[in-house]
């Protein structure tokens, strides 16, 4: 029987956890050792929306191969009788540029063609669009996309995890070569997300500071981007709605900064006038896991094998599947 180990509970643990645990079923043992679990991970705070956003120098190739498999996987889920359980939506989702920004979407949407009945909108649609708003959009997109709320979507996961026979177990792991050297595990992956920068000394690792706040907006159907340099955004999930939000680079601050909850008061209430009156349930700040690269490879320890599975900053939770059943390829292929 092989013994496998992973560290972080986060969404990418847990994908990754889920996974093995279907494959190997009473034939390995498996645990998932973290520090948190939900509801007090990264991903707990986001909206879970699918859309690869701020992965840097992963290749394009990658980001589609990790993101299909990921849409597939909350497809799968969607049409099934677990979607409510799970928190799957289905969503349509407006993207905008303003007047002033330099950039183009269609660029940055290399993986366009995976999402749901992608298409440019109209200069006639923009016009209407345009009309009735104080700020003037220059152009748009429209596609239909899945949210998976990870405050369903975790304890979904966990549930499962534990149903195919996996077990958790809460604690820190202070030394990843103390920890490599003195286990009994055939093999041990990574998924500390932000934590990997502490444990593995990893220097290219680094917080995106995110702060978005949630409130009761029953009638918001529709995900609305800005993607402007200064822009907000309006996520839906099935009990509250996200609007957001910051992404500010290597700061580590976690509490609840005045200036950016009146950023994105102000910049969501401009969107859609009806949020003044919508009741505010919470304000939160989450650290995204920034990476110049997501690590996903192997390494080995003596006769142990390693696998590391973090750094995904902006999308953890869009890449989570795609990278678990990476993952998974490299433990068959290796074992
Ligand atoms: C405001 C905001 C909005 C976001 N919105 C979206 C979105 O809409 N869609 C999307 O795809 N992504 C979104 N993200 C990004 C997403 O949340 C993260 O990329 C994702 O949660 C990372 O998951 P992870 O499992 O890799 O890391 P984490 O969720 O950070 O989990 C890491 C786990 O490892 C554990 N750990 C760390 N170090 C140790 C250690 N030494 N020993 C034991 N355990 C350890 C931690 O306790 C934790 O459980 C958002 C992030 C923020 C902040």
């Amino acid at each position: 029987m092989k013994r496998i180990a992973i560290i972080g509970g986060g969404v990418n643990g847990f994908a990754c956890g889920v996974q093995l645990a279907e494959y190997f079923k009473e034939k390995a043992e498996i645990i998932l050792i973290s520090e948190l679990f939900s509801p007090d991970t990264t991903g707990d705070g986001s909206a879970g929306l699918w859309g690869p956003y701020m992965t840097l120098d992963t290749t394009p190739e990658k980001i589609c191969k990790w993101s299909k498999d990921t849409h597939d996987y909350l497809k799968s889920i969607w049409q099934s009788e677990h979607a409510g359980e799970a928190g799957v939506c289905l969503v349509s989702h407006v993207t905008v540029l303003k007047k002033d920004e330099e950039s183009s979407l269609k660029n940055d949407h290399f993986w366009k063609d995976i999402v749901y009945g992608y298409r440019e909108i109209t200069p006639n649609e923009m016009q209407k669009l345009n009309e009735c708003r104080k700020i003037k959009y220059k152009e748009g997109v429209r596609f239909v996309t899945f949210t998976s709320e990870p405050k369903k979507f975790l304890p979904f996961m966990m549930k499962r995890f534990k149903e195919l026979g996996g077990r958790c177990e809460q604690r820190k792991v202070q030394n990843f070569e103390n920890f490599i050297n003195q286990c009994d595990y055939d093999v041990v992956i990574n998924c500390t997300g932000l934590g990997a920068r502490e444990l593995l000394n990893d220097n290219l690792t680094h917080p995106i500071r995110g702060q978005v706040i949630r409130v009761k907006a029953k009638w918001v159907y529709e995900v609305f981007s800005d993607d402007s340099s200064n822009g907000n955004y309006i996520i839906p999930n099935t009990e509250t709605v996200v609007c957001g939000g910051t992404h500010q680079l290597d700061d580590y601050n976690q509490n609840i900064s005045i200036e950016d909850e009146e950023f994105i008061t102000k910049g969501c209430r401009e969107i859609l006038p009806g949020l003044l009156n919508a009741p505010i349930v919470k304000n939160w700040v989450g650290l995204r896991p920034g990476r110049n690269k997501i690590r996903l490879e192997a390494q080995k320890f003596g006769d142990k094998l390693v696998i590391h599975n973090y750094g995904h900053g902006g999308a953890g939770v869009t890449l989570c599947w795609g990278c678990g059943t990476e993952v998974l390829d490299i433990v068959k292929s290796k074992l």
